[in-house]
């Protein structure tokens, strides 16, 4: 029997601290995971307060800091405050596109006591790879995982897969297996900020996704023994919402360039929500008591079909910030559920995919740059006006 939604609980702390350095960032991906809005954004925090928001994030209790951007080796104090992150006993990680990550950075960041790092490719060609991001970083990207490499690292190699690239899943693996990653990690796109501008393009096919699983599972076999591969499956296709972030305010903590504190990368976007930012309030209080933090917590917010779904603790209802740019309602039911009164919205949008190449030439891909960003936020802008 379903037990009726509830208030929000009391969380523990939270586990990981992201702190993301910059939006600054050489590449220009089509699928980049930062605000729309992100031009617009140019204040950063400085050296003194990320070291407080390390302090503070730790006394609470995370354990794991993330350091990403934009392109995080744009900050020249970056090794200041790995070395502080490490200090204070997080498991450091970085999350870079390699451009910046000299073989003289590495043995700084070596030095101040970085544990892990994350190189991201956008395909194992160079065309693709050089195309998806609008810059030359291909041979760059090889030279650095060989950096990686030889200060003794383990390597996540990171690929976001959608139309573009996911036919060469054979090689990308082949090309992490020959760099020597220990984990790959193949992500199929999550369509918000820049991927969600260009969807149409980006979607793929239902064949294209079942044979780049297939593929994933015999390198799988294959690697056993000195890889890990993960298949991150796409919600679009399968139907099932995703626990987003492994649940709202239970486990991750995002701390923008300027400061502000959120339960999710990209929950900025969402509508009648304040988030705090570290300048003006402690990371404790802004786990614990903020209205941000609090809002979707749990499963008291809901409305119909999730309020009274026996799926509810499992996804809790799936993304805000797809609920919101699909269903226009950040407390609407994820629309890639079949539950979801607007499911057939994503279901067009898959359709599309399997129709083929017309959107791909009525809509050209959008790159993320600052000329882009500030045109986005003026016709978002004058859409909300209007
Ligand atoms: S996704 Fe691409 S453009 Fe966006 S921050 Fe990462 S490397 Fe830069
Ligand atoms: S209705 Fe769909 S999104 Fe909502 S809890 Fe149930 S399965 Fe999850």
């Amino acid at each position: 029997m379903n037990t009726p939604a509830s208030a929000p609980p009391r969380p523990g702390p939270p586990l990981w601290l992201l702190a993301e350095l910059t939006y600054r960032c050489p590449l220009h991906c089509v699928f980049c995971y930062n605000p729309i809005d992100f031009a617009e954004q140019t204040q950063e925090l400085s050296t003194e307060d990320w070291l407080r928001v390390l302090r503070e994030g730790r006394e609470l209790g995370a354990v794991q800091c993330g350091l990403s951007g934009g392109e995080p080796l744009l900050r020249d104090d970056l090794e200041v405050i790995v070395a502080e992150a490490r200090r204070l006993g997080y498991y450091t990680n970085l999350l870079t596109s390699g451009v910046g990550f000299t073989a003289e950075r590495a043995q700084a960041l070596k030095a101040a006591g970085l544990d892990h790092v994350q190189l991201s490719f956008q395909d194992s060609t160079r065309e693709m790879n050089d195309f998806l991001s609008h810059a030359k970083t291909f041979e760059l990207k090889r030279r650095v995982a060989q950096i990686i490499k030889s200060q003794g690292w383990p390597m996540v190699m990171n690929v976001v897969l959608h139309r573009y690239n996911i036919d060469h899943i054979d090689r990308i693996i082949a090309l992490a297996d020959e760099l020597g990653a220990e984990y790959i990690e193949l992500a199929n796109t999550q369509y918000y900020s820049w991927a969600f501008v260009n969807r149409q393009q980006l979607l793929p096919t239902r064949q294209q996704l079942q044979r780049a699983e297939a593929v994933t599972n015999e390198w799988r076999e294959k690697l056993a023994s000195r890889m890990r591969l993960f298949f991150v499956a796409p919600d679009y296709h399968d139907g099932k919402p995703k626990k987003c972030v492994n649940g709202w305010g239970s486990t991750f903590l995002t701390v923008t360039p300027d400061g502000t504190a959120l339960p999710c990368h990209t929950a900025k976007m969402l509508p009648g929500l304040a988030f705090p930012n570290v300048r003006e309030h402690s990371v404790r209080d802004i786990w614990f008591d903020s209205e941000g933090f609090n809002r979707y917590r749990g499963t008291g917010w809901m409305k119909q079909p999730c309020a009274s779904c026996d799926q509810r603790e499992q996804d809790l209802g799936g993304c805000r910030c797809q609920a919101y740019l699909i269903a226009n309602d950040p407390a609407a039911a994820d629309p890639v559920c079949p539950k979801s009164p607007h499911h057939a919205l994503v279901q067009e949008a898959v359709a599309q995919a399997e129709r083929g190449g017309d959107a791909v030439i009525e809509h050209p891909l959008v790159f993320r740059d600052p000329a882009q960003s500030r045109r986005l936020a003026r016709e978002a802008a004058a859409d909300t006006a209007g």
